[in-house]
C-alpha cells in the first residue's frame, strides 16, 4: 500500500535510500509502475472495512488464489478451553487454531498437570487458565473463555458437556456425542436449559470435499441417489486403550469410525432412514475384542428409495471411502472421513466418453474450519450445523444397529419428515466466489470434449 505522505518501502529499495526516492504511486503513474519500481495498484491490493485483498492477476482461464484469510484479531475472537489433553486436542485441535480466524484457545482443562503446563507455555496460555476436572465449574469467573471444547473419552462427554455448560459456557463435545442415548438426551437437555448451544464435532460436515460431493448430490447432478456405499476402517493396536474398554467407549468400531459412514450419509442426503439391518463379527480370540465389536455391517433404507451401504472394522487396514450412486453418474471420495487426502472424483458419461473427472478445491484444515463455523455460531447467536441434536439422532440409530445386530433381525425406525430437522444451517464458504468459478469449470463439457483429466473413450 502506497503511502500518502512518502516514499514507499519498495520505492525506498529500488531507489537505493531515502534521498533518492520521492515518488509517490499515483493512478497516472501505475501504467508506468514496472518502468519506476513503484508497485501497481494490482501488486500492491487494497484495504477495505479492516480487510485486505488483491485483484486477481492471471487470466480468467486460471483458477483463482484463495482471499487472504483476513483473521480477526485475537482479541474479537470466541476464546476455547481445551478439556482432555490426549492424541486428537494434542495432535489436531490445538495446531489448527494457528489456521482458525474467529477462534482462540484461551484454557485447558486436564487431569494430568504435568502435561498441562507443557502445552500452555506452547500456546501461550497463562497457568491460571489451567484447571483440572474438578475444576471446571470455576471456568464461570473466567470471562475470555466463550466456549468448551470437550475431547475426553466417549463416555465421559455427558460429564464434561454438563459441567462446561452448568458454567454457563458453550459446549462443542467430540463424536461420538455420548456412550448412550440416554447421556446424549441428558446433554442436549442440559445445554437447552442452561441457554447454551452445543455442536457436535462431525468434521466431515466442514470438510471441503464432503461438502462439495453433498452439494452436487441435493442439486441433482446424479440423478436421485440409488445406492452409496461408505467405508472406514482401521487395524487397533493396544488393547488396553480406552477404546476397547466399553464403559469407556460405549461400543467398538461403529460409534468410533462406523458413525462418520452413518452420519456423512444422513448428511448427503438429507434424510432419515426408515429401516436398519445390521451385522457384527469379532475375530476369535482376539484380545482386543473381549468388550466391543470389530466388525459391523448396515444398511439404511431411506424413504427416497436410496439405500445405503457402510461398514467400519477395528481389524482391517485403513480404508475410508465414500460412493454414490446414481442414473446419471457416481460420484466418489477416497479417504472422505480421514484428516487429509481427499480425492474428489466424478464420472459419467461425456458424449460417446466415459469421462472420470478429479476436481481439486484446496486445502483447508477441517478441524479449523469446523472450530471457525462454532465461534460464528456463537458470535451471532446461530444454531450450528451439527448440534447436538444431530448426535443424538446418530446415538438413536447406533442402538437400532446394535439391536438389528443382536436379534439378526431388520429394526424399523420412526420416520422422520421433513429434511435436514436436526442440522442447522450450512457453514458459510470464506471463498464462494472462487469456489464456484472453479467447480463450474469442471462441469462436463458438451458435445465430447478432452478437458477431463481422465476421459476414455468407449471403443
Ligand atoms: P486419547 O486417548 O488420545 O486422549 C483422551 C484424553 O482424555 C486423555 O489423554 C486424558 O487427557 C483424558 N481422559 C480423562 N479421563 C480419561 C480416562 N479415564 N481414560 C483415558 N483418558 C482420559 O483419545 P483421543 O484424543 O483419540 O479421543 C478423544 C475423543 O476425541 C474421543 O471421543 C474420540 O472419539 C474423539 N476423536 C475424534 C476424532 C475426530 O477426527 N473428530 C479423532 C480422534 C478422536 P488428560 O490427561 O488431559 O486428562
Amino acid at each position: 500500500m502506497a503511502d500518502a505522505d512518502g516514499p514507499t518501502r519498495r520505492a525506498m529499495v529500488s531507489g537505493g535510500g531515502l534521498g533518492l526516492a520521492t515518488l509517490t504511486l499515483s493512478a497516472a503513474s501505475a501504467s508506468a509502475a514496472s518502468s519506476t519500481g513503484q508497485p501497481a495498484p494490482v501488486d500492491e491490493g487494497m484495504v477495505r472495512g479492516g480487510s485486505v485483498s488483491f485483484p486477481p492477476i492471471h487470466a480468467g482461464t486460471e483458477r483463482p488464489d484463495a482471499p487472504p484469510p483476513n483473521p480477526d484479531p485475537p482479541s474479537r475472537r470466541i476464546g476455547f478451553a481445551v478439556m482432555g489433553l490426549g492424541r486428537l486436542a494434542v495432535e489436531n485441535i490445538l495446531p489448527a487454531f494457528a489456521e482458525c480466524k474467529h477462534a482462540r484457545p484461551v484454557a485447558l482443562v486436564s487431569g494430568d498437570p504435568a502435561k498441562m503446563a507443557a502445552i500452555a507455555a506452547q500456546y501461550g496460555i497463562a497457568p491460571q487458565a489451567c484447571y483440572d476436572y474438578a475444576g471446571v465449574a470455576r471456568l464461570r469467573d473466567n470471562p475470555a473463555v466463550d466456549a468448551v471444547y470437550v475431547v475426553t473419552p466417549n463416555a465421559l462427554h455427558r460429564d464434561g458437556v454438563v459441567a462446561a455448560a452448568r458454567a454457563g459456557k458453550h459446549v462443542l463435545c467430540e463424536k461420538p456425542m455420548a456412550a448412550d442415548v440416554t447421556q446424549a438426551r441428558e446433554m442436549v437437555d442440559t445445554c437447552r436449559a442452561a441457554g447454551r448451544k452445543l455442536m457436535i464435532a462431525y468434521r466431515c460436515q466442514y470438510e471441503r470435499n464432503n461438502v462439495e460431493l453433498a452439494r452436487r448430490a441435493r442439486a441433482g447432478e446424479f440423478g436421485p441417489i440409488q445406492l452409496i456405499n461408505a467405508i472406514n476402517t482401521q487395524n487397533q493396536g493396544d488393547p488396553t486403550q480406552w477404546r476397547q474398554v466399553k464403559r469407556l467407549s460405549g461400543g467398538g468400531s461403529l460409534p468410533d469410525v462406523g458413525l462418520y459412514c452413518l452420519n456423512t450419509v444422513r448428511a448427503l442426503l438429507g434424510e432419515e432412514p426408515v429401516e436398519v439391518y445390521a451385522s457384527i463379527h469379532n475375530p476369535p480370540d482376539d484380545p482386543r475384542f473381549a468388550e466391543v465389536e470389530s466388525n459391523v455391517s448396515f444398511t439404511l433404507r431411506f424413504p427416497s428409495g436410496a439405500i445405503a451401504n457402510c461398514a467400519s472394522s477395528y481389524s482391517a487396514h485403513e480404508h475410508r471411502n465414500l460412493r454414490i450412486l446414481g442414473p446419471n453418474g457416481t460420484g466418489e471420495l477416497e479417504n472422505a472421513f480421514a484428516y487429509e487426502g481427499q480425492r474428489l472424483r466424478l464420472i459419467h458419461r461425456d458424449g460417446t466418453a466415459e469421462a472420470n473427472v478429479e476436481l481439486s478445491l484446496g486445502r483447508k484444515n477441517q478441524f479449523s474450519l469446523e472450530l471457525d463455523h462454532f465461534a460464528q455460531c456463537v458470535r451471532s447467536n446461530a444454531q450450528p450445523r451439527t448440534p447436538g441434536e444431530e448426535g443424538l439422532q446418530d446415538q438413536v440409530l447406533m442402538a437400532a444397529i446394535y439391536q438389528s445386530a443382536h436379534s439378526g433381525r431388520p429394526v424399523r425406525l420412526e420416520p422422520v419428515n421433513g429434511r435436514d430437522v436436526f442440522r442447522g444451517s450450512a457453514p458459510k464458504l470464506a471463498d464462494k466466489g472462487r469456489q464456484r468459478r472453479r467447480l463450474s469449470m469442471a462441469q462436463p463439457a458438451s458435445p465430447p470434449s478432452t478437458t477431463s483429466t481422465a476421459a476414455t473413450t468407449r471403443a
